[in-house]
């Protein structure tokens, strides 16, 4: 029906494309609370209130709607402990972030779901890095408590599933874990749509005592810093990137410490080797560390993904953290069985050693820390970590072969124009392919070729 036909109806921009409707979303298209805030929903947080919404168990929700787009998610139906504990990565960096993210996008027509979780880091970060998700939802109970006084529904920050988020910056008080009546850990994914009450007991969580942090600067400068994460996270997809943080690292380090490593990480208090992995690898930084690099230089943590490193400008002065930001693990309860499993596909991967299938990869399909697959089975993961290491040595002496002749490849080519490849003009052309002219072995190409071409170096 063409839309002048419509005169009797009034006008609606849905007419606009010869459409009677605008388009319809097959569940509610409930509102992600104070997204591009330091305040912003988690996606646990948003399921169960979607639940709410239509008054439903949220397990019930996610295994008849959820699972219809994720097939994967069905095998969870008798599966008590993925909605217990296991669910929380759906808040990270898991393949199940992803999963809920294009559920929520196509069920409630939404847009950019996964800024509920943490997607947009996933060219920074290590998808289970340490750190990262704590083992069971925290809360806020003066939070809590203020929500009730305006009479807001409660939800859940994103901020509040990092582990390293332990004092709420606002109230400055610990964050707790356990009901305060009967001093269980509380479900993620509870089976009554309802947040702010034990999925035990039914106590109302704003009643607990937390402890008064308020002078905790380290705790409260983290807590801090994460929440700008999760403020700027809907435009950090193209900031964290790890080839940009080695760039702005490599800057600081010649910015703060005259380019000596071994200096820079002794005075920001990290391990004078902790570097080396990603600056001469490919490995990825675990959020602890991007952390403590940001405390050092005192910015954010994103700020540090903005800096500016103006070249002569006087050195700053760096600070040094005081203690590790060290991640919590908690150690599950194996049964014969799942032990028998894992340490089946440990030796697999061990005799089989072409470092394809890291440690961490198994850890996470069993949902454990890698940590603790050392503790228990430390020849075997030692034998893997060998393979794995000595692969991504080949893969990065490859990588970096590629790259020196790229940079070779670009010099040619502006001296084969007729220009003359400064240091500025190189390092440009560098940045907007990711290399840094940092790497001194980049330094020394670009001399080699300007002298093989009988050009005096300015
Ligand atoms: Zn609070
Ligand atoms: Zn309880």
């Amino acid at each position: 029906m063409a839309a002048s036909n419509l005169y009797f109806v009034p006008e609606y921009p849905g007419f606009a494309d010869g459409h009677a409707l605008p388009p319809r979303s097959r569940l509610f298209a409930l509102e992600p609370i104070s997204v591009g805030t330091a305040a912003a929903e988690g996606m646990t947080s948003y399921v169960i209130r979607l639940a709410g919404a239509y008054s439903i168990n949220p397990r019930r929700l996610i295994l008849q709607e959820f699972a219809k787009l994720s097939p994967g998610l069905a095998k969870y139906r008798r599966h008590g402990l993925f909605f217990q504990t296991e669910a929380r990565s759906i808040n990270g960096l898991h393949q199940h972030s992803q999963s809920f993210s294009d559920a929520v996008e196509k069920l409630c027509g939404i847009r950019n779901a996964k800024n509920l979780t943490l997607l947009n880091l996933q060219g920074l970060l290590p998808f289970n890095g340490p750190g990262l998700i704590a083992a069971h939802p925290r809360w806020c109970p003066a939070c809590y408590r203020e929500w009730i006084d305006f009479r807001w529904d409660a939800y859940h920050p994103l901020a509040w599933s990092f582990d390293l988020y332990r004092v709420c910056p606002k109230h400055g008080t610990t964050l707790l874990d356990r009901c305060p009546c009967c001093n269980e850990y509380q479900h993620v994914i509870p089976r009554v749509p309802v947040l702010g009450f034990c999925c035990h007991c039914g106590t109302w969580l704003g009643q607990g005592k937390a402890e008064d942090r308020s002078r905790d600067d380290t705790d409260i400068w983290l807590a801090t810093a994460i929440e700008d994460i999760v403020a700027e996270l809907p435009a950090l997809s193209a900031l964290a990137i790890r080839d940009h943080f080695v760039s702005q690292l490599n800057q600081a380090i010649d910015h703060f410490a005259g380019g000596s490593r071994r200096r820079f990480c002794i005075e920001i208090g990290l391990p004078a080797n902790t570097l080396q992995p990603w600056l001469s690898g490919n490995q990825k930084p675990t959020l602890p560390r991007w952390l403590t690099i940001a405390y050092g230089l005192a910015v954010s943590p994103v700020e540090f993904l903005k800096m500016d490193f103006v070249p002569g400008k006087s050195q700053g002065t760096l600070r040094k953290l005081n203690q590790q930001f060290k991640p919590r693990f908690k150690r599950p309860t194996l049964t014969k069985v799942q032990r028998e499993a894992i340490e089946a596909e440990l030796r697999k991967e061990a005799l089989c050693g072409d470092g394809s299938v890291p440690v961490a990869t198994i850890a996470e399909k069993h949902g454990l820390a890698r940590t603790y697959l050392r503790v228990l089975w430390p020849d075997l993961c030692q034998t893997i970590r060998d393979a794995r290491r000595a692969k991504l040595m080949t893969l990065a002496k490859e990588e970096q072969l590629r790259k020196y002749q790229i940079v070779r490849e670009i010099v040619d080519s502006f001296l084969g124009q007729g220009i003359y490849p400064s240091r500025r003009i190189l390092s440009a052309a560098l940045d907007k392919i990711g290399i840094s002219y940092a790497d001194p072995e980049i330094r020394r190409i670009h001399k080699q070729r300007l002298t093989a071409n009988g050009i005096a170096i300015s």
